[in-house]
């Protein structure tokens, strides 16, 4: 146990309390950063030769920020002071410090026990300025020495599972081996992209988007694609949330609208009218970086070419409907004669009712409708709901992801009006886009 291994090596442990001040976080009186480090890197060894496994588990309190800003220093104080209670009383044979405001780390060998119970008493409400709270905490675990064989790495470690467990929605996550390595492949993705801002590496591909009913080609929709030198070719699936969350994407996406348009204008000088969609990310559409925007960058460029900006047109994931800033910037695209399409519609579970101050034309219908629509009839009674809704606030519909015929004969008795998949094309270069036949 932790308890008898620090006595024979005379710390103090659980709570932190008798150790000295410079180890120790002035509020709560447990250990600080210094303090887990200096007292675990003393006991990892000692504990791995006793055949404990010893483990970090690096803990965050959810939304910290808003409870910060609800109630005053006070009852902030209150709130961490019953936190540290709590952690005491259930990690009770263990290191447990606070780092800063809401972080807090735990050295235990207890298999898990102590977390087990604090998750369980967290359950309660906790009273904080007479109002009963219900905490949400999210926690990465490292194990010694599998994940690292120091106490720093080890907080590193948790640290990043605590972040994994965010993006799933879990409360708890575990540092695997794997973990290493996609976080490693994440730090070189995230490096490589700011070398791209210019299109290096990058090109375009164009999916045709098809009329149902006569065959004939609607328009394309331009997709990313980028061969790095030693990291292969990246999936746009895996790189553009990294891009997105490095704030990469603004000059990727700048590049990614004028290499389209430039694409269009080719087009257009062989004779060839063809409609084009590009995709855009909300941090593109984003009120604060107007300068560098979209539309600032739509605007110069069909300034240059002299384009209709009708057959111009974004996309958007509908999960950007709910943000009333970035909708504003949508409506200043659509003011300005630019067609908006609402992409992979249904997959996020969104209410209906935000199409209805919605400024788009499109609506696209995502895959995971069209997947068993062939086979399911409730599946293909929703499609047909959509489609009418969409038709009833004045929009077109697109389904997405058509790879079989019967999926097509369903979908266009429901009414669809455009169809994108492989079943007609999969994504093409662009020489080979005006050679895209009629297809019923
Ligand atoms: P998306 O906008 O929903 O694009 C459709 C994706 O489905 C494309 O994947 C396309 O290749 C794929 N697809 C098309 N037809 C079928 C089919 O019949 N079956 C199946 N299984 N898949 C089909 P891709 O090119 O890998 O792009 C993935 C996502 O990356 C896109 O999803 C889009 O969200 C994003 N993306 C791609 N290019 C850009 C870009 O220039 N800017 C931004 N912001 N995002 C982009
Ligand atoms: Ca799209
Ligand atoms: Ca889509």
């Amino acid at each position: 146990m932790l308890p008898d291994v620090a006595e024979n090596c005379s710390c103090s442990l659980a709570s932190g309390l008798g150790a000295p001040s410079l180890m120790r976080d002035p509020m709560t009186g447990l250990f600080n950063k210094h303090g887990l480090v200096t007292q675990g890197n003393e006991l990892l060894p000692q504990l791995a030769a006793a055949g404990r496994r010893p483990q970090v588990i690096f803990l965050e309190l959810n939304d910290y920020d808003a409870l910060a800003s609800r109630f005053g220093f006070q009852e902030i104080l209150t709130l961490l002071t019953q936190v540290r209670e709590l952690m005491v009383r259930s990690f009770r044979d263990s290191l447990v410090a606070r780092f800063d405001s809401e972080r807090f780390a735990v050295l235990a060998d207890d298999e898990g026990e102590g977390l087990r119970r604090f998750l369980d008493a967290l359950k309660q409400p906790m009273i904080v300025g007479g109002v009963a709270l219900h905490l949400s905490v999210s926690c990465g675990i490292a194990i010694y020495p599998d994940s690292a064989d120091n106490m720093d790495m080890l907080i590193m470690a948790a640290r990043a599972a605590r972040k994994e467990a965010l993006n799933t929605g879990k409360p708890v996550a575990v540092f695997a081996r794997d973990l290493r390595h996609r976080l490693r492949r994440r730090r070189a993705i995230e490096d490589a992209l700011w070398d791209c801002r210019d299109g290096q590496h990058m090109r375009l591909l164009y999916q045709p988007k098809m009329t149902i009913h006569d065959g004939s080609l609607m328009g394309v929709e331009a997709l990313l694609r980028w061969d790095h030198p030693e990291l292969g070719t990246v999936s746009p699936a895996e790189f553009i949330p990294i891009a997105e969350q490095a704030g990469s994407i603004l000059p990727i996406g700048n590049w990614v609208i004028r290499e389209a348009l430039h694409q269009k204008r080719e087009w257009q000088r062989a004779g060839h009218d063809i409609a084009l969609a590009i995709n855009v990310s909300p941090l593109q559409l984003s009120a604060d970086d107007q300068d560098r925007g979209v539309l600032s960058t739509l605007l110069s460029e069909i300034g240059r070419f002299d384009f209709d900006p009708t057959g111009i047109e974004l996309e958007i994931t509908e999960g950007l409907l709910t943000d009333a800033d970035i909708m504003r910037q949508v409506q200043r695209v659509a003011d300005a004669g630019f067609g908006i399409a609402v992409d992979d519609f249904g997959r996020d579970h969104s209410a209906l009712s935000l199409l209805v101050d919605c400024p788009a034309r499109t609506l696209k219908i995502d895959r995971s409708f069209v997947d068993n629509v062939a086979s399911n009839d409730r599946q293909l009674a929703i499609v047909r709901f959509i489609v009418d809704l969409a038709r009833s606030l004045g929009m077109r519909t697109v389904v997405e992801g058509v790879e079989h015929m019967q999926q097509l004969i369903r979908l266009a008795d429901a009414g669809c009006d455009y169809g994108q998949g492989y079943f007609y094309y999969r994504p093409m270069a662009a020489a080979e886009v005006p050679s895209v036949r009629h297809m019923v």
